[in-house]
This record gives C-alpha cells, structure tokens and sequence, in this order.
C-alpha cells in the first residue's frame, strides 16, 4: 500500500523567524508597559522569507500577544495567505509600505509615545540640530540637521492609499516616519533596532530638543 504524505500548505516561519518574532513580543510589552501602545494600539512587524511579512492581529492587548497569533501576508499583494481566525492589524498597509520602498527594512514597530503625539499635531516635519539622541536616527553627528518626516494621519479604510503616498515623503537614511497626531513607524534590523529609533525619537521630543 502506497503511503500518503500530507504537508501542510501553508507557510511558518523559519527558526530565525521564530527568533525575532520572539523578540518583537518583547519589544511589544516594552512598549505597551511604557503606555506607547494603550488599550489594543500599536503593531509589529518582521519581513520573512519568500516575500512574506508576519504581522501582529489585530484588537490585541500588545501585553497579550503570541507567536502563533502573527498573520503571514504576502508583501506583493498585500494578503493573508492562509485562512485565519486572526486579522492583521488594521495599519498593515503602512507595513506594506514600508517594506515595498526600504530593502533594508526587517522589522517595523509602530507605538504612539506621547510626547511624539503631542509634538507631531501640527502636522510639520520635526527639525532638530544639537541634540546627541539624533545619531539613532540617522545624523552623523549632533552637528548635523536632521528632519523627520511628518505627514498627515489617515482613517482606518485610506490606510492602502497611505501605503502608496508614504513613500514621497520617506528621507533617505531616516528610519522613521511619523503620522501627525497618531504615532510613529520606524524600522531597522532587528526588532530591538527599531525599538531604539522609536525610543530615541521620544526622547527628542520629551526633551524639547527642537
Ligand atoms: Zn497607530
């Protein structure tokens, strides 16, 4: 009698994969134990292989959440590739963005620290010079100017038409970008890379560095 092998058609993540998602849950309770992801705000990020993201779902407590509830999407068409009870969070499609316009982009972590909330309402990019947190996010030194992008904050169903309008407004080597009003995406090579672009930015506006 001929056997029968049944693989499962769906992807998982590599133990690579597994690693830094495990990191990025992490990264999350940081952020959510800092008040920068209240109630079920803020989502996480990590660019796998074979043109996949596995993205944090959506409607969770970022105090809550598991490896086995990030949803693999595929990065092209923006799509969940397997049928799940999970939804991927509602701002995925900034991730997309992200991902579709910085090769270099591993993860993403997106948080909504206040005082980046508050100094962003104005909707005008953030200007600052003379400050030693700019190094994180791109300055060679605190001589140096450097502009953080701003743009403005879109509702839930315009955030596909956002996906495609950030990338005019991104500034080369800058691994941030900011929604006026909302929150900030920032990026880097490991989730713990991220989280420092996203502390360092707090900082600067806590500090009232500009
Ligand atoms: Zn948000």
């Amino acid at each position: 009698m001929s056997k029968i092998s049944i693989s499962n058609p769906f992807p998982s993540p590599s133990l690579l994969e597994k690693v830094l998602i495990t990191e990025l849950i992490d990264v999350a309770r940081v952020c959510y134990s800092r008040g920068w992801c209240a109630g079920t705000a803020g989502n996480f990020s990590l660019r796998g292989s074979r043109g996949l993201i596995w993205q944090s779902p959506s409607g969770l407590s970022k105090s809550q959440l598991s490896s086995d509830a990030f949803v693999a999407v595929d990065i092209e068409s923006g799509h969940p590739v397997e049928p799940s009870v999970r939804l991927p969070s509602l701002e995925m499609p900034v991730h997309l963005g992200v991902y579709r316009a910085v090769a270099e982009a591993r993860c993403v972590v997106h948080a909504h620290p206040p005082g980046l909330v508050a100094r962003s309402r104005d909707c005008l990019d953030l200007v600052i010079r003379g400050a030693e947190m700019q190094k994180p996010l791109g300055s060679i030194n605190h001589l140096q100017e450097l502009r953080l992008p701003v743009i403005k904050n879109y509702t839930p169903d315009a955030m596909p038409q956002l996906a495609t309008e950030l990338v005019g407004s991104l500034i080369k080597d800058v691994p941030l970008i900011i929604l006026a009003g909302h929150g900030v995406y920032a990026w880097g090579d490991s989730p713990l890379e991220a989280l420092s672009r996203v502390e360092a930015v707090e900082f600067l506006c806590q500090s009232a560095a500009f």
